[in-house]
């Protein structure tokens, strides 16, 4: 490096405290990084010796230690401590110093000081303070300079990201990071996303807010989200960027969770939808199979006889292996369509699935300002039921109910369920404060429907699906108005219940 532009680029982007000197230890350019340690701007250390950056006592051995490196018998290496403006900044470091010659500027040295250890109160008071507030808050943050590079983390994030006692990050100690030196605490999965983000932040200088994953060891990570504010001083400079991580690991598992029921659910109405389909296939083997017994009979009749008519006898049995294939064709297709809906019973409780149900229904009823009143029964017993085909009634008398409160736009909007018991039943009462209902006599049938987008079917469903379980699904209107659906499921009784 002989040229003094280059020898000036690398003391200005040194992310150590680096200054340059000529050879009588006259400064003549000191970078950023020296100006944070020690508050002292390149200009004001202009024309001044850099011996006087050194404490008082440290100053007698560094000078023959400058000394004899001048002579050039080595370079300089000095542990001593550097002094700032404030009384209070005394910041050990090991000097590094290098005598250059450079054409048409004579002898340059160019000194750097690596941090030896860092404890907050040899910082600038401001990063003091900044370190000594973010230690206290009970949240994890940090903050980083405004290259973006990370200087330190609080004693939470610490703790979370398991550093050791001594570590850098602890102390906001300058060792030369990069912008991208987090990435290592960082889910790989989320590394080009992290990147995308922070370098959008860095370059607009705006609030930056991402959701990532950050490791606490290898193989364990939780979810964050992660806001970066900048700090400016008076004058608009960007000083830090001070940053939150806000553990949001549970809230995003739980929102995966209700996507996971939310497609279960669908898919049980689709397998239910099904089985309603299904259920009109069978009329097709109604009719071919009374053509099997019809065609038997005569068949019968004709080989009854005393003199037996063969050729009418043959027709008939034809006929039967005719309908007979048919209906087999019938019962193949509807046992491959059956396959998937075994129904699976299991002990639920229904104030849980009432509880999940309106989870997956609770942005709607919110965006529509209709209120939900629970009054769930604290001793309901349990039952044994398909917990997914119980939810899929519940979703649809719940999405029938707002359906019906939102029609009757003066009422209040509410919906009331409430869950009950009796010796050997438990049942769900979903009330709203709609019309009511206009046909009760006709509304459990597959395909009526009195709405503009209503299919028809969820009633007729829900009720097969309620009988299937030896319960019943009946509807009433009530007297100021509105309608109450009645889920019945028989109650599972405990083994000493039973004796
Ligand atoms: P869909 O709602 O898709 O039309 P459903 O089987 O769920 O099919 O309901 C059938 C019909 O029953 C509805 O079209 C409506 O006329 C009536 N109904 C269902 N729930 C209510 C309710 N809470 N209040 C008034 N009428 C209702």
């Amino acid at each position: 490096m002989t040229d003094s532009t280059e020898i000036g680029a690398f003391v200005q982007g040194s992310p150590h405290p680096s200054w340059l000197s000529d050879s009588n230890g006259c400064c003549i350019y000191a970078n950023s990084a020296l100006e944070r340690l020690t508050g002292v701007g390149s200009l004001q250390l202009e024309g001044s010796q850099w011996l006087d950056l050194v404490v008082g006592e440290d100053r007698p051995q560094t000078r023959v230690a400058w000394h004899e490196s001048r002579a050039g018998t080595r370079s300089l290496r000095v542990r001593v401590c550097i002094r700032g403006t404030s009384p209070d900044i005394c910041a050990p470091v090991e000097v590094i110093g290098f005598g250059h010659y450079v054409a048409g500027v004579g002898e340059l040295w160019l000194f750097t000081a690596l941090h030896l250890h860092a404890p907050t109160h040899q910082h600038p008071p401001l990063e003091a303070q900044l370190q000594a507030t973010l230690n206290i808050i009970p949240v994890q943050a940090w903050y980083a300079l405004a290259s973006g590079t990370i200087a330190f983390v609080n004693e939470a994030t610490a703790s979370y990201l398991r550093l050791p006692q001594p570590h850098h990050l602890r102390y906001g100690a300058d060792v030369g990071g990069t912008r991208e030196s987090h990435l290592s605490y960082i889910h790989p999965e989320d590394h080009p996303h992290a990147r995308r983000q922070w370098s959008a932040c860095l370059r607009k200088h705006e609030v930056g807010e991402l959701q990532l994953r950050i490791m606490s060891e290898p193989g364990s990570a939780r979810w964050f989200l992660v806001r970066a504010e900048p700090l400016r001083a008076r004058n608009g400079d960007l000083l830090f960027w001070v940053g939150v991580n806000i553990d949001i690991d549970d809230a995003k598992r739980a929102g995966e969770a209700l996507d996971v029921a939310k497609e279960r659910i669908a898919r049980a109405a689709q397998v239910a939808t099904i089985v309603e389909l299904s259920t009109s296939i069978s009329h097709e083997i109604v009719q071919p199979l009374s053509a099997v017994v019809a065609n038997a009979r005569a068949a019968l009749n004709w080989l009854s006889r005393e003199s037996p008519n063969i050729d009418r006898a043959k027709s008939a049995i034809e006929g039967i292996l005719r309908d007979g294939m048919a209906v087999g064709n019938v019962m193949h297709e509807m046992r491959r369509l059956f396959k998937q809906q075994e129904p699976n019973r299991s002990t639920i409780q229904m104030n849980d699935l009432i509880v999940q149900v309106l989870k997956v229904l609770e942005p709607d009823l919110r965006d529509r300002n209709i209120v939900v009143s629970l009054n769930l029964s604290t001793e309901l017993p349990n039952t044994e039921a398909d917990a997914i085909q119980i939810q899929q009634v519940l979703l649809n008398l719940a999405r029938n109910a707002s359906e019906a409160v939102l029609e009757r736009a003066s009422s209040q909007k509410e919906i009331k369920i409430r869950t009950l018991f009796s010796d050997h039943e438990v049942t769900v009462e979903v009330e709203d404060s709609g019309f009511g209902i206009v046909t009760p006599e006709r509304i459990f049938e597959a395909f009526f429907t009195s709405k503009d987008e209503g299919l028809g079917v969820g009633l007729s469903i829900s009720r097969s699906i309620a009988e299937a379980h030896g319960g019943a699904l009946v509807a009433t209107n009530l007297e100021d108005g509105g309608a109450r659906f009645s889920l019945t499921l028989p109650r599972s009784f405990s083994p000493t219940e039973m004796v």
